[in-house]
């Protein structure tokens, strides 16, 4: 088993854990973007968000929420961004599934921004013909 993260995951690796349970650990980011950034971890290997099981699907958001609310409570930060990158084209890195959760502090000077497009109205409805039908 090569996967670093399914070594740290399963405690083989050690790390900063804040959480842990039968199916994730939670640990700190050792680039952390900021101040508690962490990542949650599935046990089980899945590569990304496309290959991971609908009940850990449902399960990341919910740990996630859980996560937001202790960041809030004992970091006192600002705000909060969850980020999950699938496929080296949208800058996932490890492939093992993630979701960084990640505080905001006011002039942190982080930035997890798009450049916003100006999609005409033909183009969102080709796209959303394209995904629907
Ligand atoms: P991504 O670009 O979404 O694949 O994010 C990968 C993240 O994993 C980056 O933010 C890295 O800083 C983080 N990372 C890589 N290796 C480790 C490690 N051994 N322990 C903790 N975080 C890590
Ligand atoms: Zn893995």
């Amino acid at each position: 088993m090569e996967c670093i993260f399914c070594k740290i995951a399963n405690g083989e690796i050690p790390s900063k854990t804040l959480y842990e349970d039968e199916q994730f650990r939670v640990i700190l980011d050792i680039g952390a973007a900021t101040r508690g950034h962490a990542l949650i971890l599935p046990k089980k290997h899945a590569d990304n968000l496309f290959e991971l099981p609908d009940e850990l699907a449902a399960e990341v958001m919910k740990l996630a929420k859980k996560m937001a609310l202790t960041l809030k409570g004992k970091l006192h930060c600002d705000g909060l961004n969850l980020v999950q990158n699938n496929g080296a084209a949208a800058g996932q890195t490890v492939s093992h599934f993630h979701l960084h959760v990640i505080p905001r502090y006011e002039g942190d000077n982080q930035n997890i921004n798009w450049v916003p497009g100006q999609p005409s109205q033909d183009e969102l409805e080709s796209v959303r013909k394209e995904i629907t039908e």
